[in-house]
């Protein structure tokens, strides 16, 4: 098998081999490192949930009483009644009728997009959206339409431009992974209600993070009830694992009857759902948390933008410091990685060439010092590509 070997070889040549990197946590802003501990700064665990008690707590008790894996696909005899109380309190979190939880955000995407749209359709895609929702809109076989970032000018001449005989759909990411940007869905809701589009919106950066309670996107923007289907993940914010869509009860129930993502895979384990229930239960009694995140958030976006570090605006915990090539992205993270800061280098084709940054993320549960640090060592290890 040649080709395995020539692929190894081309990615290394061209600075995009990846390997995986096996990091100990020790809290949800620490990991050990060969001996080491680090300070985390590229974890999607923006409220430190993982590590909380009563979501810990909550797992644990749900393994003993109901074992470790759910043994069947959620239409045979994997619903148990602890995710169909998730799924209910997602839909009272989200203000929509019904809910329903996949095994991960990433089968969320392709299972509600390909289930929604098929080769009669349109989907008009943000060219910056996530890969699921790029595989989904695959899935799908419908024509695919992409709009320049967050463009709505260029979504409105789309939209205006291009025949369609199905449906038409708009996706975006709520708030952009490798970003940080917020969708502008009030304009991008005004334009599927011009033309008849219905709007899918992945809040897995969002949720838990943004608008009122954390409560994503739509509610961020005050436009829940024109956003039809909003997708989620259990993964990040919420410290467990899946992912869900939150919409109408008959989107819901179209769903269960269509997305094959939901319905030819086994069901998620009791501990991870009474994980996430807990989580959500956290959020709505200390909503401190997204303050403080948001506050982090701002904090160290401040600091980098007095040090002139070439970070673009926003006010989300995804901060990307850029620096252009893949190989510069590579060598800062492993030289902070020495120093015990742990970034992520973000090269092609997760971004597009030209755009490798190092990805930052921050938590509600970093210490101030802390942060303070680590930007002064990002801008000592940044500072010196600007003059070249
Ligand atoms: N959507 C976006 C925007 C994401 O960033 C991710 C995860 N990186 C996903 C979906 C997939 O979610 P999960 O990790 O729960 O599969």
């Amino acid at each position: 098998m040649q080709f395995l070997a020539d692929y190894l070889a081309q990615v290394k040549a061209d600075d995009l081999y990846r390997q995986t990197v096996a990091y100990n946590p020790v809290s949800p802003a620490h990991v050990q490192l060969n001996g080491q501990t680090c300070l985390l700064l590229a974890s999607n665990n923006y409220l430190g949930l993982t590590h909380n008690p009563a979501v810990q707590q909550a797992a644990a008790d749900a393994i003993w009483l109901y074992g470790t894996g759910a043994g069947g696909a959620r239409l045979t005899t994997g619903t148990f009644p602890l995710v169909e109380q998730l799924e209910q309190e997602l839909a009272a979190f989200k203000e929509t009728e019904a809910a329903l939880v996949f095994n991960t955000g990433y089968m969320a995407n392709i299972g509600v997009i390909s289930a929604l749209a098929g080769p009669n359709d349109v989907i008009f895609s943000d060219e910056l959206n996530h890969a699921s929702i790029i595989d989904g809109c695959r899935l799908s076989r419908a024509a695919v339409v992409v709009y320049r970032h967050a463009d709505m000018e260029h979504l409105h001449s789309l939209l205006k431009a291009t025949v369609c005989h199905g449906k038409r759909l708009i996706i975006s990411d709520g708030v952009f992974s490798m970003d940080g940007d917020i969708a502008p869905l009030t304009t991008i809701a005004q334009l599927a209600q011009q033309y008849n589009a219905i709007i899918i919106v992945d809040d897995a950066h969002a949720t838990g993070v943004i608008g009122p309670g954390g409560k994503g996107t739509a509610a961020h923007f005050g436009i829940a009830d024109k956003v039809q289907v909003q997708i989620g993940t259990l993964s990040k914010a919420l410290g467990a694992e899946g992912g869900f869509v939150a919409g109408s009860r008959e989107l819901i129930d179209y769903l269960k009857n269509k997305a094959r993502s939901f319905i030819f895979s086994t069901a998620l384990a009791p501990g991870t759902i009474a994980a996430a229930r807990a989580a959500l239960r956290e959020l709505s009694v200390r909503p401190e948390l997204v303050t403080k995140l948001n506050e982090n958030a701002l904090y160290v976006r401040d600091l980098l933008q007095s040090a002139n570090i070439p970070v673009p605006g926003g006010i989300t915990p995804i901060i990307p410091v850029m620096v252009e090539s893949a190989d510069t992205a590579v060598r800062l993270t492993a030289e902070l990685r020495q120093q015990g800061i742990i970034l992520t280098a973000i090269r092609p084709p997760t971004v597009p060439v030209g755009t490798s940054r190092l990805r930052m993320t921050v938590t509600a549960v970093h210490e101030r010092e802390e942060l303070a640090a680590a930007v002064d060592a990002i801008s000592r290890a940044v500072k010196p590509l600007r003059k070249t």
